[in-house]
C-alpha cells in the first residue's frame, strides 16, 4: 500500500489545483479536500447555514475563518484522513487558517508533508476561469476546450456541467484580490517553515501531474 501523504495545495483561482487534487488524490490515494467542495454541496442541500454561505460565495467574498476552521476541523477527525492524510484544495486561505491548521496538525501529531504552490500567470489564470465548467453533482471540472464527452453531461456520474454562479466578472475579480492580499503572503510563511514548493501549473493535466509527484516523491523519498 502506497504511504499517505499531507499536502497543502495553494494556488490562485484558475491555477488548477481542482484538477490536479483529484488526480493527486487518486495517485496516492488519500482524502481531497476542497472547502469549496463542501461548502457548495452544503448550499445545495438548502440548509440554513447553506443559505448563509451561499451569500458569501456568491458575492466572491471569502467565508469567515471561524466557519471554516470548524468545518476542518471536523473534516479532520474522520477515519480517512487519520490514517490516510489529506490533500487540501482551496484552504488554508487566510493567515488565521494556516494558523489554526498548524495548531491542529500539531495537537494530532500529523505534521504537514508539503505546501505547494501552483504556479499560473494570472493572464493564463483568467482564461481558465472564464472556459471552466463545473459538473453540479460531482464537482468534476471540465472546461469549453475539454468537455465532456457527451452533451455537457459529466462523465463520471451523468450529473450536469455547468458554469459555477461564482465564475462571474465580478466574482471572479474579488477572489483574485482576496487571493492577493490574503493568500498569497502564506506562500512565504510555508517558505520560512521549509515547507513550499513551487511548481509551474502551466502545460496538459498530465505534465502538470507530473511535476507534482515528482516533487512529492522526491520530498518524501
Ligand atoms: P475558487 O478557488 O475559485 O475561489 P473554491 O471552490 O475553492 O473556488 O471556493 C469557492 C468559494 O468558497 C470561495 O469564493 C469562498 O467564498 C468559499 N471558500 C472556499 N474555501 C474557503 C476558505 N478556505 N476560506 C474562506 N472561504 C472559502
Amino acid at each position: 500500500m502506497v504511504p499517505g501523504a499531507r499536502l497543502v495545495i495553494l494556488g490562485r483561482q484558475g491555477a488548477g489545483k481542482g484538477t490536479q487534487c483529484v488526480r493527486l488524490a487518486r495517485h496516492y490515494v488519500v482524502p481531497h479536500i476542497s472547502t469549496g467542495d463542501i461548502f457548495r454541496a452544503a448550499v445545495k442541500e438548502g440548509t440554513e447555514f447553506g443559505n448563509k454561505l451561499n451569500e458569501y460565495m456568491h458575492a466572491g467574498q471569502l467565508v469567515p475563518d471561524e466557519i471554516v476552521i470548524g468545518v476542518v476541523r471536523e473534516r479532520l477527525n474522520q477515519r480517512d484522513t487519520r490514517s490516510r492524510g489529506f490533500i487540501f484544495d482551496g484552504f488554508p486561505r487566510t493567515a488565521e487558517q494556516a494558523e489554526e491548521l498548524n495548531k491542529m496538525l500539531d495537537e494530532e501529531n500529523m505534521p504537514l508533508d508539503l505546501a505547494i504552490d501552483l504556479e499560473v500567470p494570472v493572464e493564463y489564470a483568467l482564461t481558465r476561469l472564464a472556459a471552466r465548467r463545473t459538473c453540479s453533482t460531482c464537482a468534476t471540472i471540465y472546461s469549453t476546450d475539454r468537455p465532456p464527452s457527451i452533451n455537457w453531461t459529466c462523465d463520471n456520474c451523468g450529473g450536469e456541467v455547468v458554469q459555477r454562479a461564482d465564475d462571474t466578472e465580478e466574482a471572479i475579480r474579488r477572489r483574485l484580490e482576496d487571493y492577493n492580499t490574503l493568500t498569497e503572503p502564506l506562500i512565504a510563511w510555508y517558505l520560512e517553515q521549509d515547507l513550499l514548493v513551487t511548481i509551474d501549473g502551466l502545460g496538459t493535466p498530465d505534465e502538470v501531474l507530473n511535476r507534482l509527484t515528482r516533487a512529492i516523491d522526491h520530498r518524501s523519498g
